[in-house]
């Protein structure tokens, strides 16, 4: 028993030697990822359900690393934020997405998600303007994806900068609505322009009835706030009957199209368009 119970142990510390060692490679690949340029954005369209136009993209992340393959952004997002890395990350999204984004044929909005760790580890102001600037995108355009957890844990400070950058004319959304804590406190305490409603209640089969009367609540509270109800994460028709009929005001997900390549654009906007 003590043999086996010691093997289980050299086992052990094997196992853990070699998640230090992958730690510590993705670390150091991370950090020169940005330098090596592996990241990439991809845009994924948001349809608006009154005009069935296209009417903007968010923007999500890509690490294509020659070493670890197609990272998502579910695992080096949480990494960037530990190394300390996001502040730089972060920025170079908003610069890049803005310079892209200025060169679309059409005005549409750009959507970039700000996690929690972005408010702390840059000067998000400074970059948006100077992003702006140089871009010369019109900061209507452009949109902030924040979640309930910039808020959670706030002394005031991200309210401040969120206050700010609205009053620059960025729009910002409330991502993954519904899933927090204390939502409702959430949408009292700072005028969003757009609601999220987070996947877990739109991706559902036909008869979840209460992810349903959930989808409505939302759309109800959020149109009485004069915010726009978008549904995320619609991958079937019957989603979006449902959630159309929920009173949402518009859609994103697979069924309108995954997110695309930057050349990608005009071609999801020419597919979409009404006339
Ligand atoms: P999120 O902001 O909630 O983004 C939505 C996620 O759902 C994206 O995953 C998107 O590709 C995926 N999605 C969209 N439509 C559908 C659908 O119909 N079905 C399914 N199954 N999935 C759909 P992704 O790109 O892997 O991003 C995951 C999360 O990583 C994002 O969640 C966001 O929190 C974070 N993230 C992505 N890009 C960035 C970024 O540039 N900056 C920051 N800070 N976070 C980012
Ligand atoms: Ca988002
Ligand atoms: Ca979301
Ligand atoms: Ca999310």
């Amino acid at each position: 028993a003590r043999q086996a119970g010691h093997g289980t142990f050299r086992f052990f510390e094997a196992a853990m030697d070699e998640q230090v060692q992958t730690r510590r490679r993705l670390e150091l690949d991370l950090r020169r990822a940005l330098a090596m340029r592996e990241f990439v954005l991809l845009y994924q369209p948001q349809l608006n359900l009154a005009s069935h136009e296209i009417t903007g993209f968010e923007v999500l992340l890509r690490w294509y690393s020659p070493q670890h393959g197609i990272v998502p952004p579910s695992v080096f997002i949480p990494l960037a934020e530990e190394f300390g890395l996001i502040g730089a990350i972060g920025e170079w999204i908003i610069r890049t997405a803005c310079r892209e984004a200025a060169g679309w044929q059409r005005p549409l909005s750009v959507a970039i998600n700000v996690s929690a760790a972005q408010f702390g580890a840059s000067n998000l102001v400074p970059v948006i303007l100077s992003a702006l600037g140089e871009s010369r995108l019109d900061p209507h355009r452009l949109e902030l994806e924040i979640t309930e957890s910039v808020l959670l844990k706030d002394d005031g400070s991200a309210l401040d900068v969120l206050r700010m950058v609205r009053q620059i004319g960025v729009h910002v959304s409330m991502d993954d609505f519904g899933t927090g804590y204390s939502s409702l406190s959430r949408l009292h305490s700072f005028p969003f322009d757009k609601i999220k409603v987070d996947q877990s209640f739109v991706r559902v089969g036909p008869s979840d009835a209460s992810a349903t009367a959930i989808v409505r609540a939302i759309a109800a509270l959020g149109r009485s706030l004069g915010m726009a109800i978008i549904a995320e994460g619609v991958e079937t028709a019957e989603q979006f009957d449902r959630v159309a009929a929920a009173g949402c005001t518009d859609v994103q997900g697979y069924l309108i199209s995954p997110p695309v390549p930057a050349d990608r654009i005009a071609d999801v906007v020419r597919e979409h368009s009404a006339s």
